[in-house]
């Protein structure tokens, strides 16, 4: 017992060691996986993003580098235009009708004499052309600096700037430009529409922290040529970005303040919610006129998805993703592939702003299914985490077979352990009979009845040592496969009525009442009639074994489609519910030694299984109606 108490204390710390270093592990090992997975799948959204936002520049860059070389065209146009024609003068009175013939873009040409006069189109002859009278009307007073306008300009630096300009920078870059005279914009007011009326004058509190220089102080006390008017939100919000600031800022300024200071340039303007983009050029020929053309963005609109489908073939990036060229109201102005539709286009996953060329204009990337990503980022995520679930319920299954097998194991172990005590009992009983009755015999002479009683008592007592010792080594011959049967053909019925003979007897001197109701013979079967005999002495020793009060063993036999039963009855004690089974397990017994003060090995009925089953056979165990047990082997008849 003392092994018995250690091997459990073993199998203890293995569990544990078990938990320990293999579960414990495995559990943290997978949730580091997981994390890991997730950490993945955060990366994988980022570089997408990174990779689409350095798209999404380029495109915005793209569209910028075209607007220049736009502007260059038009330059060169007039240009061309001044080398044919010497007078310049008389060339800026007629450049509303002679820009269309060296220029194809769709514009509106005009020039500027000194002091901001218009030279073209000639208000004289704005009669025959509608689209003067519409364009003096809305631009007149602009360019003859009667009145300022809220415009955004674009100078020549323009080449290499993107579009996301970061919003600080475009302030402290804006506050600093010399040439530039704008006021700090109220980020509180309202988001102004660049048509609004002019803007806060110039807040001096908001300027770079150095002391003022003089010609800053002058310029503070000029506020009213330039001002600076509040910054616009953007119009759309990139899942992948933050702030939410357009970089491009109006200033509200006349014509002549504008250009004073570059030779040619680019103005934005809204007018009436349409944007409209005015080309300028002061040529060294002629320094004092100013010559230039009117577009308006939505006459651009053709040209756009050529634009868009070139930077779709340069590109690297799978076409899982929708671009669009979204105007100031996040309308798509074009997209590729054409026509998508069913978009939030106010939510892209990444935008880039195009600058002041085309204020508050957005080339933005969207993905085709919103949800892709996610999607299989998190497909991804599930196998892994199911797999490191699989891998750890393996392992825990495989620990929970493992300790299940050491108990059985162990319950093996204390059956066995059990086994050696019973069969020491049983051994002892028997013999200590033998010795007395044999010493009464010996040390003085008996009478010849009670001779005869000890030497029968003798004789039974050897048989139960002899059967004992049978089924203990009959077992171990059909644990090791080692028992042969010697089968032929015989009548069960005569084995059948020998046992019961012997059994009857014993049985009624015991105060048992023995009743044996069977078919008449044949039971014609093939089978070594010896170890059937074993199996149902067996039976009817354990019918005599576990009754108490009511003593009374019934065998009935009978015969049935194509089978012979043997049925032994008892009114004993009984089969516990649960152990109808187990007691047909080596070693098992439901009727424990020391509690129940009844004899055993726990082999009776496992070799009278294993006898049964070796003939085609088998024993089943049923409770009986009115209390006791009912065991019934079967057997097959022989087929004649
Ligand atoms: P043993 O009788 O030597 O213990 P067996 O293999 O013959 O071993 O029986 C196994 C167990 O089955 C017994 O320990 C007992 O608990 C139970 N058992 C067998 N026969 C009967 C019976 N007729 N009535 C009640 N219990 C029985």
């Amino acid at each position: 017992m003392v092994g018995f108490a250690h091997t459990v204390h073993v199998v203890r710390k293995s569990v544990w060691l078990f938990l320990l270093v293999v579960l414990l592990p495995a559990v943290v090992l997978g949730w580091l996986a997981l994390r890991s997975a997730d950490e993945q799948r955060f990366i994988l959204e980022r570089r997408t993003a990174e990779l689409f936002q350095t798209e999404a520049d380029a495109i915005a860059g793209t569209i910028r580098e075209a607007m220049i070389v736009e502007r260059q065209s038009f330059a060169a146009a007039v240009r061309r235009l001044l080398a044919d024609k010497p007078d310049a003068t008389a060339l800026a009175r007629d450049f509303s009708n002679t820009l269309p013939e060296v220029w194809k873009r769709k514009s509106i040409g005009f020039a500027l004499g000194p002091g901001g006069k218009l030279l073209a189109p000639n208000p004289a002859k704005v009669g025959s052309n509608a689209n003067w009278g519409k364009f003096l009307q809305e631009n007149g007073a602009f360019l003859c600096n009667t009145q300022p306008a809220v415009v955004y300009t674009v100078g020549n630096e323009l080449a290499g700037k993107t579009g996301t300009v970061n919003r600080a920078d475009a302030l402290v870059s804006s506050l600093n430009a010399p040439s530039m005279k704008k006021a700090a914009p109220s980020r509180d007011s309202a988001k102004t529409k660049a048509d609004a009326a002019p803007a806060a004058p110039f807040a001096p509190g908001a300027a770079p922290a150095e002391k003022p220089s003089a010609e800053q102080k002058a310029f503070n006390s000029d506020i009213v040529d330039k001002v600076v008017t509040a910054q616009q939100s953007r119009a759309v919000q990139p899942a992948e970005q933050e702030g939410n600031w357009s970089a491009p800022v109006p200033a509200t300024a006349e014509f002549a303040e504008l250009t004073k200071d570059e030779d040619e340039g680019m103005i934005a303007r809204f007018v009436k919610d349409r944007l409209d983009l005015i080309f300028w050029l002061r040529p060294p020929e002629a320094p004092t006129l100013i010559f230039g053309c009117l577009i308006e963005a939505a006459s651009l609109h053709d040209e756009w998805p050529a634009l868009l489908t070139d930077f779709q073939s340069a590109s690297t990036i799978a076409p899982d993703r929708i671009i669009a060229l979204l105007d100031d109201k996040a309308r798509p102005v074009a997209t590729l592939p054409e026509g998508a539709t069913g978009i939030d286009w106010k939510r892209p996953l990444v935008a880039s702003e195009i600058g002041e060329a085309f204020p508050h204009w957005e080339a933005a990337i969207y993905l085709a299914r919103p949800t892709a990503l996610a999607d299989s980022a998190r497909g991804v995520y599930r196998t892994f985490a199911f797999l490191v679930a699989g891998a750890v319920a393996l392992i825990a299954i495989g620990g929970w077979l493992v300790a299940a097998d050491v108990r059985r194991q162990l319950a093996l172990a204390q059956q066995k352990t059990d086994f050696v005590s019973n069969v020491s009992h049983e051994l002892k009983t028997p013999l200590t009979s033998i010795r007395m009755f044999a010493e009464l015999m010996h040390d003085r002479p008996q009478t010849p009845e009670k001779q005869s009683q000890f030497l029968r008592i003798i004789s039974v007592e050897s048989e139960r040592l002899t059967r004992l010792i049978n089924n203990v080594l009959d077992f171990a011959k059909l644990e090791r496969k080692q028992r042969v049967f010697e089968k032929k053909p015989f009548d069960f019925h005569a084995t059948v009525s020998s046992v019961w003979e012997n059994s009857e007897l014993h049985l009624k001197e015991a105060g048992f009442t023995a009743e044996w109701i069977g078919e008449p013979s044949p039971y014609p079967i093939v089978g070594d009639a010896d170890s059937l005999a074993q199996v149902l002495v067996n039976l009817i020793s354990n019918a005599e074994k576990y009754s108490t009060d009511r003593k009374e063993v019934e065998l009935r036999t009978w015969l049935g489609d194509g089978w012979v039963h043997a049925s032994v009855l008892d009114r004993g004690t009984g089969v516990r519910s649960g152990d109808e089974l187990k007691i047909f397990e080596a070693f098992y017994r439901a009727h424990d030694s020391l509690s129940s003060g009844i004899q055993g090995s726990g082999l009776g009925l496992t070799l009278a299984q294993q006898i049964a089953a070796a003939h085609g056979g088998r024993i089943d165990f049923k409770a009986r109606e009115g209390g006791g047990s009912q065991f019934t082997l079967r057997l097959p008849l022989r087929v004649e």
